[in-house]
């Protein structure tokens, strides 16, 4: 429904080649690690004493993206996001990506030009080059795998198991929007399907859609890191929600950890929609996925390099080994913490 309807070319038209000259043709190299992009059968790096980062992600019509409500060029251009979102979660720099792409001739051309245009914009504002991939044919629906390399000196780099017991937990923006822009979006498909007639009520929140159509990795936050000289203890990126990333923090680094309700930020946009649907808007934060902001542990030495910071919020710390993993309740309570990711708050609503 968002295809560019004025022109049609059909994929049998051009045949290969001639496509991927057509979707590539805006590609430019910015980064001095490219020695040589798109053209021959691979692309030539050179890292030059950095370590490399390199991480991939596959998205699957139907499966991780609706094309009734999600317009190509968003789907392009998220789909960049959250793989340098990786990136940034191992405090590293994002700089080429690899783009693998299977269509369906039920997608034109045109349709295809919009995802690439997505995708090269993530890959300008975050200076990264498109340095190869593959484009195919598939019998139904789309699918979109996309590899990044990213680089760091190697005493930069943060992993997910090297936190240490009272280190602060800290997440570096507001939890939850995403999955309320979801609810809302699953909500006007349904009313949509019922009666085409009806146009979508969204614009009232434009915040939690833009959550969910066009996240933005956080590389700011690992150019904020090497401004204030700070080096996280351990580091993940949200993309199933603040439990099961917390858990993942905790299991690597063999620690307990407890989150405070109170802390936990969330937009008051995302308060309205979640109250909307009858959904406490912690549970949001806690189960819901795709904020893509950093959860990350620092030192209690580093306090206060980051308090009073606007864009972190101290959210809890860290626990001894074997101690529970728990949720402070507003009212004092311990509630235990549990990986309940996104497909499990997928599964649950369905059910
Ligand atoms: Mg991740």
């Amino acid at each position: 429904m968002f295809e560019n309807r004025e022109k049609r070319t059909e994929l049998s038209e051009l045949g290969e080649f001639k496509l991927i000259d057509r979707l590539t043709k805006n590609v430019a190299n910015r980064q001095k690690s490219t020695i040589l992009g798109i053209g021959d059968d691979a692309a030539i790096l050179n890292f030059d004493g950095k370590q490399v980062l390199l991480s991939t992600d596959l998205l699957i019509e139907g499966i991780h993206f609706d094309m009734s409500y999600m317009p190509l060029k968003h789907l392009g251009y998220k789909a960049v996001m959250v793989n340098i979102s990786d990136i940034a979660a191992m405090n590293g720099t994002p700089t080429q990506i690899a783009v693998g792409l299977a269509v369906s001739n039920r997608y034109s051309v045109e349709a295809l030009e919009e995802i690439y245009a997505g995708m090269l914009l993530a890959c300008l504002k975050h200076n990264i080059d498109l340095v190869g991939g593959d484009t195919t044919s598939s019998t139904s629906g789309l699918m979109l795998s996309i590899t990044v390399l990213g680089e760091a000196a190697p005493k930069d780099i943060v992993r997910r198991s090297t936190a240490k017991s009272g280190d602060l937990i800290v997440v570096s923006g507001d939890l939850g929007a995403a999955y309320t822009g979801l609810l809302l979006l699953e909500r006007e498909k349904e009313v949509f399907a019922k009666d085409p007639s009806i146009q979508p009520e969204l614009d009232s929140y434009p915040y939690v859609l833009e959550r969910i159509l066009r996240p933005e990795a956080r590389v700011d936050m690992v150019m904020r890191f090497a401004d204030m000289d700070l080096i996280p203890t351990s580091m993940i990126d949200i993309s199933d929600g603040l439990a099961s990333e917390i858990m993942h923090l905790c299991e690597e680094s063999a620690l307990g950890c407890q989150l405070y309700e109170d802390k936990i930020p969330i937009d008051p946009q995302t308060v309205t929609v979640a109250e909307l649907f009858n959904i406490h808007p912690v549970t949001c934060a806690l189960n819901g996925g795709e904020d893509y902001e950093l959860l990350f542990t620092v030192s209690q030495n580093d306090f206060e390099k980051i308090n009073g910071q606007g864009e972190f919020y101290i959210i809890g710390h860290m626990t001894e080994t074997g101690s529970p993993k728990s949720l402070i309740t507003t009212s004092g309570e311990a509630i235990p913490l549990t990986a309940q990711g996104w497909d499990g708050i997928k599964k649950d609503d369905k059910a």
